[in-house]
């Protein structure tokens, strides 16, 4: 299957694995000939960007890039990335992670005391006890889910939903499934100095907000990756393109294509078939390989391989859970307003519902300013664009809210986000 002596690899999925992946192997053409498969138009996956404008209007139109899902993290663990980043010209920029959790009463703050926080100061020395014993039989309470365990150790409900849970759904993006994340794995969030994010406050559960790094537009790191990896010969993108069967074969692998419908986007429910093609040609063709990468959703690869899929296959792709999950992208201050303790220094916002504590509305906010030149001279002007992520409960932020001139709705994402 080699053409000449190069190996012929695919890689299903241009998101920042399978871009990863790809970039990788194409820096030795002279080995391989790599054929990226993207249903999208554009790399990158879930790790995406939009436009917006700030106004101006003509030819003093400002506008701002944002990333609307993927936004950064701890630099300590994204070593690599920083790394990539600097290979393209890029940086990543410091961010204070200055969050702000629940709403009234509920309220605590890791950048200032809050009632609740003294109202539970008991309970949270405690729990620094507990997180150590997680930590010391990791061997068994990587089994047991954190609320187990500190149902166990009799935590009241509010110390569980109003603190534990939102500051890990923060910190993983678990969302309402937070509860059943594995006791073991929470405790590492506080100890383990490669993935510690925050310090363990005896006294307030936290007491800082670290510096953390905010990737800069996602888009313009995969259109660079993209572009150098062309350039080398090496490389072929196939946009707009699915994989919808890989079989293995006597000599290597024969990848099925397809069109990939107009309304792709990374992260949808891919696999429940949900999404008719724009354009159904009912025409695909094949691409024979020696060797695939499967750099797309477990759920999908699972669906590509069909029957060929190994037990082996059959019970890694298979474990993997996924759950819905809303992002709504918008400028309605009222609604943030309303449903969190809004200031002028938290970046996030973890709402918890009050009928249904264990559930939990991640919101950011990303506060553009951008100076914008006029012929008068040089004005400033600002926006704030609102991010709020639901997770699980997916039609209850829309069912609530109607759309005023207050506030616009800029993207409105359903994904699929994995808890495996
Ligand atoms: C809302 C959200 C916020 C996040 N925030 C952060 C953060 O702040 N910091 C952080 O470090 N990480 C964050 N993450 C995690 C991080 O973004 C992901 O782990 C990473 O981007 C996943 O990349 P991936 O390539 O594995 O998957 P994806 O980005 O999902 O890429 C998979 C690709 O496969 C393609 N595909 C699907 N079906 C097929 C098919 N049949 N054939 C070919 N291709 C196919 C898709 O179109 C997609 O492009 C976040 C994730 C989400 C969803």
């Amino acid at each position: 299957m080699a053409s000449g002596s190069r190996r012929r690899i695919g890689v299903l999925g241009a998101g920042a694995s399978g871009m990863a992946a790809a970039w990788s192997l194409s820096r030795f053409p002279e080995r391989y000939e790599v054929h990226v498969i993207e249903p999208g138009e554009e790399a990158g996956g879930v790790a995406c960007s939009l436009r917006r404008s700030l106004g101006g209007g003509g030819e003093n139109e400002v506008g701002v890039s944002i990333n609307y899902g993927v936004q950064g993290g701890n630099s300590k663990a994204h070593q690599n990335t920083i790394e990539m980043l600097r290979l393209f010209g890029m940086d990543a920029s410091p961010a204070e992670l200055a969050v702000s959790f629940g709403k009234g009463e509920h309220n605590w703050k890791n950048y200032e005391r809050k009632p609740l926080q003294t109202r539970l100061k008991g309970e949270t020395a405690r729990f620094g006890v507990v997180i150590k014993w997680i930590a010391r039989l990791e061997f068994i309470t990587i089994f047991l889910s954190i609320d187990f365990v500190l149902r166990l150790c009799l935590f009241s409900d509010a110390f569980r939903h109003r603190m534990v849970y939102p500051l890990v759904a923060l910190f993983f993006g678990t969302g309402n499934q937070t509860p059943k994340v594995s006791a073991a794995v929470i405790a590492r969030v506080f100890r383990d100095p490669s993935l510690a994010l925050f310090e363990y406050d005896p006294e307030y559960l936290l007491s800082q907000a670290p510096k953390t790094i905010a990737f800069p537009e996602l888009r313009e790191l995969y259109s660079r990756m993209r572009q150098q990896a062309e350039a080398t010969g090496g490389c072929t993108f196939h946009m707009r393109t699915q994989a919808s069967r890989v079989r293995r074969t006597a000599h290597g692998v024969l990848v099925s294509l397809e069109a990939a419908p107009s309304t792709w986007r990374a992260g949808s429910d891919q696999t429940s078939g949900d999404r008719t093609p724009a354009t159904t040609t009912g025409e695909g063709w094949e691409l024979a390989l020696d060797e695939v990468i499967f750099a797309c959703p477990a759920n999908v690869a699972l669906k590509i391989l069909a029957e060929d899929a190994s037990l082996a296959e059959r019970w890694v792709l298979g474990s993997v859970e996924y759950f819905h999950d809303l992002t709504v992208t918008h400028t309605d201050h009222e609604y943030m307003q309303r449903h969190a303790e809004v200031d002028e220094r938290a970046m996030y916002y973890i709402k918890t519902y009050d009928e249904k504590p264990e559930c939990c509305e991640m919101g950011t906010s990303q506060r553009c300013r951008r100076l914008a030149t006029k012929a008068t001279g040089s004005t400033r002007q600002s926006s704030s664009i609102e991010m709020i992520r639901t997770f699980g409960q997916s039609t209850r932020w829309t069912r609530r809210r109607s759309w005023t001139s207050r506030g616009g709705l800029h993207s409105l994402t359903r994904s699929n986000i994995s808890d495996g």
